[in-house]
């Protein structure tokens, strides 16, 4: 039955189906956002394989040297304008030689073993090696540029990939050994070669397809859990995860703490130096902040310019003194812009499981009325609803 199988009529089939390729890519690139790139170039490559493949499938009815010097120049143009898809896709530069070198060498060597010398085998072999070089290229930054949720699919095109290399690898030994090019051979390899090439690249296009399906997951997540501007957590994500630690605390019996932040005065910087200003004024806040901070504390964005801290198994004694190491880092920093040099402060009231228990709608009241002690007790400090002295 498999040895009844023409192997022509199957590169027409690759054909069609690379062309089919082409059109999903299409049709995925306009479903996916800019920040997802490289899909159109995928489907570019598909373009140029199904070209390829239509070319040599038409061998029969078109000039010798027609399918000679395009067909294999095409697929390997197609290699490597994937490999640029997933280039662009990791956010790798442009590398125009990475594209037009591989094909430019296949041209050359298809006409000089063409013209010069007719050589099937020679040609057959220097396809094997011009697709090798995007290929391996591509499986090496498939395997090793993707990390978490992409690294499953990107493995998963790397090994599509690995297998297409070592189909061509056989090729190539074929092809030199036996003297013979096995895109020549009517035999039982070739209809094997040409079926694997097919499937394996469009195992590698679903494998590719399922990393960007994973990029924009990702990306959603991100804007569900992080605030657009300063990129803490939002409000929503900051209550989950304080809840989660005080739930801890509450197992545990350790203390916790939560500290209210808000900038002073920051309605006059952004009436006197605009609203850009008082945008890089709230970054450099949390650039600070973020430096002073344990990796375990959860740092959060309230709104407007009110920032919230919990830290977890620290006393209302210790993070008052985390909310002085905010406060005073962020009166040392001069913000330089457009020859303006912009000073700000920040006020903070601090409250805790000592005095609240684990319940954070009422730490967080507590913190919040200490915030508001330290704006009526001059604003540029730190109190707590414990602590009856201010510690700036
Ligand atoms: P106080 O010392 O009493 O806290 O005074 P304030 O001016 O900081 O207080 P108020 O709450 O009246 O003003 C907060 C201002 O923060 C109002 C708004 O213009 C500004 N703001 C809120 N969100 C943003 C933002 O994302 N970017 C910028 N640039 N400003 C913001
Ligand atoms: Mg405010
Ligand atoms: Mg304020």
């Amino acid at each position: 039955m498999l040895f009844s199988l023409d192997a022509h009529s199957l590169i027409f089939a690759g054909g069609v189906s690379a062309f089919m390729t082409m059109l999903a890519m299409v049709a995925a690139r306009r479903g996916f956002p800019d920040s997802i790139a490289g899909l159109e170039l995928w489907g570019a490559g598909s373009c140029a394989q199904a070209a390829g493949a239509l070319v040599l499938s038409f061998r029969a009815v078109l000039p010798d040297f027609i399918p000679a010097l395009t067909g294999p120049s095409l697929l390997v143009l197609g290699q490597a304008l994937m490999l640029h898809a997933i280039r662009r896709f990791h956010g790798d530069r442009f590398r125009p030689e990475l594209i037009y070198t591989p094909p430019a060498v296949m041209l050359a060597g298809a006409a000089f073993f063409f013209f010069a010398l007719d050589l099937m085998n020679v040609r057959a072999a220097i396809y094997s090696a011009t697709s090798f070089v995007p290929l391996v290229l591509s499986m090496h930054l498939l395997a090793t540029g993707f990390r978490e949720r992409l690294r499953a699919p990107a493995r998963l095109a790397a090994a599509a990939f690995g297998m297409v290399a070592l189909l061509l690898l056989y090729q190539a030994l074929h092809s030199i050994v036996l003297e013979i090019g096995m895109l020549d051979a009517r035999n039982f390899s070739y209809v094997l070669f040409v079926a694997l090439y097919g499937g394996l690249n469009v195992l590698a296009t679903f494998g590719f397809l399922l990393m960007a399906n994973e990029k924009l997951r990702a990306e959603i997540d991100r804007m569900a859990t992080l605030d657009s501007l300063t990129e803490v957590f939002n409000r929503r994500t900051f209550v989950k995860l304080a809840e989660v630690e005080l739930a801890r605390a509450a197992r545990t019996g350790s203390k916790a703490s939560v500290v209210f932040l808000d900038m002073d005065g920051f309605k006059s910087i952004n009436d006197s130096h605009g609203h850009a200003v008082g945008d890089r004024i709230l970054l450099e806040f949390v650039g600070c902040t973020r430096g002073v901070l344990r990796r375990q504390d959860v740092f959060g964005r309230f709104g407007g310019e009110e920032f919230c801290l919990l830290l977890p198994e620290t006393g209302i004694e210790e993070a008052v003194h985390a909310a002085e190491r905010v406060r005073s880092a962020i009166e040392n920093v001069e913000i330089r812009f457009d020859g303006l040099s912009v000073r700000c402060t920040v006020s903070a009231g601090v409250s805790g499981t000592e005095l609240h228990g684990t319940d954070f709608a009422r730490m967080l009241r507590g913190a919040d009325e200490a915030l508001y002690k330290a704006k009526r007790n001059g604003r540029n400090r730190v109190e707590s609803d414990a602590l009856p002295q201010s510690a700036s």
